[in-house]
Order: C-alpha cells, then sequence, then structure tokens
C-alpha cells in the first residue's frame, strides 16, 4: 500500500468571533508517527465534517472539552490499518475512530470498531447515515420524539445527515412529515427522493404561512436542528403534548448576538416537551440503533446522499460551507 512518510493535520489557529474563517485553521505537515508495541498505524480514508466542531473552536463550557489552541480538529475518522504491532488489526484492516483532521493516526485499538466491509454499503456511510448522525437522528426521534402513526413531524435542516433520517425513520412509522430547509433544490430531494410528506423553503419568507399549509393539523414532533427564528415559529404551531428532541441550535453557532426566543410560552400552553440530548450519552441505545440503520440501508429503505470534498486540505472550506448550508446530505472529506 501506497504511504506517505508526512502527516498533514489541520490545527485550530485562532477561536473564531462569529463565523468561522478559513484563517482560523493551520495545515501543517508532520513526520508520520511511529507505532509502539500493541499499536498500528492507520492511514485515514475519510474525515466527518459535523456541526458540533464549532462548538469545540470555542472557549466556552459545554457538555465536551473544547479543541485547544494548535491542537488538531476533532472528528470522525473511517480509516485502513497500514502498519501493525497489534495481532487484532491487522494491516488492511478498516476502522472507525476519531483521528481527527489529519491523514493519519495511532492506536492500541481502544474505542475503535472494525468495518465489517459490507457489500452494497460504503465505508463512508458510517460517518453519516450508518453512523453518529444516523444514530442521533435514531435516539432522538425514537425515545424522546415518540412519533405515532398518523401524527404529523416536522424536521429542520431536513435534507442534512441528521434531518434526512429523521423524516425518513417517521414515514416508517406512519406519521405527516413536513421537512424545513434552505432552498427548492434541497425541498424537492427530500420530498421527491427521501419521500416526505412536504418541505418548507424557509429562505422562500413566509414561514409560519407556509408551515401551518404543510402541517395543517399542526405539529406533534419537532426534530430541532436549527434553533432562531424556525424554532420561534414551530411553538406556535405545536399540538398539545407536542414533543420537541432538542438535538441541535446550528443557525446559532456563529451568531454574535442569539436569536431570542419569543414563544416560549407555547410549551407550558401546550403542555409540551422540549429535550435536550447528546448522542454519545445514549450508548445503551447504540446497538439497537446501528442494527436497524444497517437494515434499512442495505435493503435500500433508507437512502442518503454525501457531498465530498476532495483533499485533506479542503477541510477547512467544506467546514465552512456546511454550515452555510452549501451541502446535501453528509459532509464528507475523502482524504485519499
Ligand atoms: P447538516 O448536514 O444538516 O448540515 C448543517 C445544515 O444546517 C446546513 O446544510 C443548513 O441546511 C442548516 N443550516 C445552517 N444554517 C442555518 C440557519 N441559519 N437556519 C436554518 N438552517 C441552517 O448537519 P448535521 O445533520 O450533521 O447536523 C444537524 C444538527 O444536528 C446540527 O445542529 C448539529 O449540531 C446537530 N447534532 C446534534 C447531535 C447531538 O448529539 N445532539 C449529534 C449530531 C448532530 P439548510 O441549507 O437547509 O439551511
Amino acid at each position: 500500500m501506497m504511504t506517505n512518510p508526512k502527516n498533514m493535520q489541520i490545527l485550530l489557529a485562532h477561536r473564531p468571533h462569529g463565523w468561522v474563517k478559513e484563517s482560523d485553521f493551520k495545515i501543517v505537515e508532520t513526520d508520520r508517527p511511529e507505532i509502539k508495541d500493541g499499536e498500528f498505524l492507520v492511514m485515514n480514508l475519510w474525515l466527518s465534517l459535523d456541526p458540533y466542531m464549532r462548538g469545540r473552536m470555542n472557549d466556552a463550557k459545554s457538555y465536551a472539552a473544547k479543541t485547544e489552541l494548535g491542537a488538531v480538529m476533532v472528528g470522525g475518522t473511517v480509516g485502513v490499518v497500514t502498519e501493525s504491532h497489534n495481532p487484532k488489526f491487522q494491516v488492511g484492516t478498516i476502522v472507525l475512530s476519531n483521528f481527527g483532521w489529519q491523514s493519519y493516526g495511532i492506536s492500541d485499538g481502544k474505542g475503535l470498531r472494525i468495518l465489517p466491509g459490507k457489500e452494497g454499503i460504503s465505508l463512508s456511510a458510517y460517518l453519516g447515515a450508518l453512523g453518529m448522525p444516523g444514530i442521533t437522528a435514531w435516539i432522538g426521534l425514537m425515545s424522546i420524539g415518540q412519533p405515532k402513526s398518523g401524527e404529523t413531524v416536522v424536521v429542520s435542516a431536513a435534507s442534512g445527515a441528521v434531518g434526512s433520517v429523521v423524516g425518513q425513520l417517521a414515514k416508517m412509522k406512519g406519521c405527516r412529515v413536513v421537512g424545513i430547509a434552505g432552498g427548492k433544490t434541497k425541498c424537492d430531494y427530500v420530498v421527491n427522493e427521501l419521500g416526505f410528506d412536504a418541505c418548507v423553503d424557509y429562505k422562500a419568507g413566509q414561514l409560519a404561512e407556509n408551515l401551518a399549509a404543510a402541517a395543517p393539523n399542526g405539529i406533534d414532533v419537532y426534530f430541532e436542528n436549527v434553533g432562531g427564528e424556525i424554532l420561534d415559529t414551530v411553538l406556535t404551531q405545536l399540538n398539545a403534548f407536542a414533543r420537541i428532541p432538542l438535538c441541535g441550535f446550528v443557525s446559532q453557532y456563529n451568531v454574535t448576538q442569539p436569536y431570542a426566543i419569543r414563544n416560549f410560552g407555547a410549551l407550558l400552553t401546550n403542555r409540551a416537551k422540549l429535550q435536550g440530548f447528546i448522542v454519545s450519552e445514549h450508548t445503551d441505545l447504540w446497538p439497537q440503533a446501528m442494527q436497524e440503520l444497517e437494515n434499512l440501508v442495505s435493503s435500500g429503505q433508507l437512502k442518503y446522499r454525501e457531498t465530498i470534498a476532495e483533499g485533506l486540505q479542503n477541510a477547512p472550506a467544506a467546514f465552512i460551507g456546511m454550515l452555510k448550508g452549501e451541502n446535501l446530505g453528509k459532509q464528507l472529506v475523502k482524504i485519499v
């Protein structure tokens, strides 16, 4: 296997104030790390770019540790073992790991998953529909949203990695499913390819009117990915005993003046439940979620798309693009 003696790494150079910029990152080349006894070297093939990474760039209290200045950006990776001093991880083994924004990683095997290499399933899917984002969709929807047949489920960032899975799972539960997404292309994709009943383009204006038309019986479950004005609008259209899995707030990750929610009282008047959750804290549900998602993807019932940036050096631009909505489906970087 062709390997490079150098390890490209992308480091956090500055903590962004407001919108993240390419100059907040620094690309360096270091010597490829040497493995010790019990360790193995992984050449990363795929890097996942996820909105949570923006939070790690801040110097703020959160559920996870911040990335230190000068440290490699964190991130999920799929790679191949290229050198090994560990009998359980032979050369050629494909692993799912968290080596971050760099071309190589070293491990002793702890916390890594060997990927099965199933026919018809691409390795990159383990960073998207079959990976952390898909599992996030499954856990938030099933354990907090608890959709019932005939109910109306609305999901924001509907064409994205998480939202696209949420909507399809809710459809399988017999719900009316309404997406909210930015632009006609994304809305067409969500309806025509993923099978949502309707999709509201929030960039087209008249969000409240268009949402009411798409969800004429009100909203029973709102899977929240974006926050801000979209959340505020949805709150006014909740049904009694609505459930809101609070998954993400992507519209607010790069703003300096947070949007102030006005319609919070709707949670009380509708006796609604809003619950934030972090996917990594629900490890008890991961095996079931992974199994079901894998069955659905391999049988073709669960569809997904990927937006792929070629080359690790393009990760910063692709990351910023994803936060601005330039991705359709899961945003990835093809490293090799
Ligand atoms: P996506 O693939 O959905 O990409 C992000 C999308 O956010 C963009 O494509 C864009 O879509 C949308 N967006 C960006 N800015 C705005 C805005 N101002 N208003 C509305 N939409 C906006 O990302 P993921 O599927 O990976 O993540 C979706 C959400 O889930 C994020 O908030 C993320 O933080 C959260 N998450 C939470 C987890 C948890 O454990 N709680 C785990 C994983 C993800 P559009 O063009 O439609 O605007």
